[in-house]
C-alpha cells in the first residue's frame, strides 16, 4: 500500500511570527498524535531552516517551494539542491502552477530542476494539471500527457523512488472550485495509467498522486478515499492550524480504510 501524504503549500505566506506560532501548536499535537501517513509542510524557503529546527523532534517533514537547478553560480535570488543538502532538506515542490504562469517556468525548466534533485537525493513532489479553457476544450489528457513526458525527460525507472506527482487543476487551486472526487479520480487514473505505460506497472503502483486544488476540512475524505489519490497539497486550509491538523486526522482514518 502506498503511503499517504497530506501536504501543505504556503505559498507566501506567514510571517517569522505566524510561522513560529503555527509550529508551536502542530509539533506540540503531532507529538501526540501516532500517524501512518507522512506530513509534509512547504513553508516559504526563508524559514526552512527555522521550521526544520521546530520540528527536529516531529515526524514532520519539511520541503522547499522551488529550487534553481545549478549547483552553484551568479543566480541572484536563487536556491539550489546542495544547498538543501547543507542544510539537512530533503523535499521539494516542482512546478507548482503558480510558477509555471505567474513566473514563466517551462517544462524544460521543470525537468533540469527535477533531474538536479534527483541527483542530489532529493524527494520531488512534481506538479501537473490543466486549465480550465483546457479542460472545457477537452484536452486534459493532452495537456498532463505534455507535462508528465516534458517533466520526466531522462528520469529513469529506479529515479522514479523520488517522485511523488501532485495533480492540481489550475481553475481549483486558490478558487474555492475543488474538482469533484470523480473527476480528481479520473486524472488521477489516467496519470497511473501513463506512468504503466511509459514505465511499468511497479512504478505505477508504488508512485504516490496527490490531489491539490482548494481541499478543504469538508471536501478532504472524499477525495482522499479515492483508489488512486495517495494524498493531499493543501493551499490556503494548510494555513490555519485547526483545519491543517483536522485534515491529517481524517486521512488517518481513511488511510487504515483503505488498508483493510
Ligand atoms: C496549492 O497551492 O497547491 C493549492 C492547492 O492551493 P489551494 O488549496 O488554496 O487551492
Amino acid at each position: 500500500m502506498r503511503r499517504m501524504i497530506i501536504s501543505g503549500n504556503w505559498k507566501m505566506y506567514k510571517t517569522l511570527e505566524e510561522m513560529l506560532v503555527f509550529f508551536d501548536e502542530l509539533s506540540a499535537w503531532e507529538k501526540n498524535f501516532a500517524h501512518e501517513n507522512q506530513i509534509l509542510i512547504f513553508p516559504p524557503n526563508l524559514y526552512t531552516i527555522t521550521c526544520l529546527e521546530k520540528t527536529r523532534e516531529n515526524n514532520i517533514d519539511i520541503g522547499v517551494q522551488n529550487i534553481y537547478f545549478e549547483d552553484f553560480g551568479a543566480y541572484t535570488g536563487e536556491i539550489s539542491a546542495p544547498m538543501l543538502t547543507s542544510i539537512g532538506c530533503k523535499d521539494a515542490l516542482v512546478g507548482h502552477s503558480e510558477r509555471r504562469h505567474i513566473f514563466g517556468e517551462t517544462d524544460e525548466e521543470i525537468n533540469r530542476k527535477i533531474l538536479s534533485l534527483i541527483k542530489h537525493d532529493k524527494n520531488i513532489v512534481f506538479c501537473v494539471g490543466e486549465k480550465e479553457n483546457e479542460r472545457d476544450d477537452g484536452f486534459t489528457e493532452r495537456v498532463l500527457e505534455t507535462q508528465l513526458q516534458s517533466g520526466l525527460v531522462d528520469v529513469g525507472e529506479k529515479d522514479m523512488q523520488y517522485i511523488t506527482i501532485a495533480y492540481e487543476p489550475v481553475w481549483a487551486i486558490g478558487t474555492g472550485k475543488t474538482a469533484t472526487p470523480e473527476i480528481a479520480q479520473e486524472a488521477h487514473a489516467f496519470i497511473r495509467g501513463w506512468l504503466n505505460e511509459h514505465y511499468d506497472s511497479h512504478v505505477a503502483h508504488k508512485t504516490r498522486i496527490l490531489y491539490g486544488g482548494s481541499v478543504k476540512v469538508s471536501n478532504c475524505e472524499g477525495l482522499l478515499i479515492q483508489p488512486d489519490i495517495d494524498g493531499a497539497l493543501i493551499g490556503g486550509a494548510s494555513l490555519k492550524i485547526n483545519d491543517f491538523i483536522e485534515i491529517i486526522k481524517k486521512g488517518e482514518v481513511i488511510a487504515k480504510r483503505k488498508e483493510q
